[in-house]
């Protein structure tokens, strides 16, 4: 009797397991309606979208600074912003932690110089993390400082540059480092880079600041740095810059 007993609670466990299973299988049973995903306008082409933060529109420097935090020293013309060398840096006024950021630039038309002399000048997340700009179109240099490295620290998976003078488009999806309540790192910084649609950075875990000697290393900062664009003595142009927070 016991033996029938066990038997039959097995069946009925089988069966009603059964009944479960074809419960999730329906479509229903995996469909979340909630939370709903906001509304975005895409941008034409390479417009910002709707709910982008515009940093350079073509016309006003306001959302910039020098170092000092005095007016940006660089020069407005014909819809673009031109490094003026020994100005010294521009950083946004407001910070920015994880983001999607779109950005132009143009290396002179007229090639001077050459390795890291040639249209150099650099985009710098969170004011410490710099994804390089510079002309690398048939310009030979290290690979770890070539356009579009994660400057001595990640090399570029491929070399997507224009020639000199032409617009090129980095588009970079950024993930800011966490820091634990000892100052240690508890999560580094990632990246992803696309040059001209290309991909050349593909969730790279940036291992610290990225300095010109020495290496990388973490120093606690808050979540929310500027944004800086680098001085390198070359005139090197941005335009169509925007932002979206994530
Ligand atoms: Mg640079």
């Amino acid at each position: 009797m016991i033996m029938k007993g066990i038997k039959l609670s097995l069946l009925l466990a089988v069966i009603s397991g059964n009944i479960f299973a074809q419960a999730q299988k329906t479509p229903e049973s995996t469909e979340l309606w909630s939370p709903i995903p906001p509304v975005v306008t895409p941008g034409e082409g390479t417009a910002a979208p709707s709910d982008a933060i515009i940093l350079f529109d073509g016309a006003s420097l306001n959302e910039w600074t020098n170092a000092k935090g005095e007016a940006a020293g660089w020069t407005v013309a014909d819809g673009c912003v031109t490094v003026k060398p020994g100005t010294g840096i521009i950083k946004t006024k407001r910070g920015f932690g994880d983001c999607q950021l779109h950005i132009e630039w143009r290396s002179p038309a007229e090639v001077k110089g050459d390795g890291q002399g040639r249209g150099n000048s650099g985009i710098f997340l969170q004011d410490r993390y710099e994804v390089q700009v510079l002309d690398c179109y048939n310009n030979k240099t290290y690979s770890n400082g070539q356009t579009g490295s994660i400057y001595k620290q990640s090399i570029p998976l491929v070399n997507a540059c224009k020639k000199p003078g032409e617009w090129q488009v980095y588009d970079i999806i950024y993930r800011a480092p966490r820091f634990s309540e000892n100052g240690r790192i508890a999560v580094p910084a990632g990246i992803t880079v696309l040059h001209n649609g290309v991909l050349i950075q593909n969730n790279v875990e940036i291992r610290g600041t990225t300095p010109y000697i020495g290496l990388p290393e973490y120093i606690p900062h808050s979540m929310k740095e500027p944004l800086s664009l680098q001085d390198h003595g070359n005139p090197v142009s941005y335009r169509n810059i925007w932002i979206r927070e994530l």
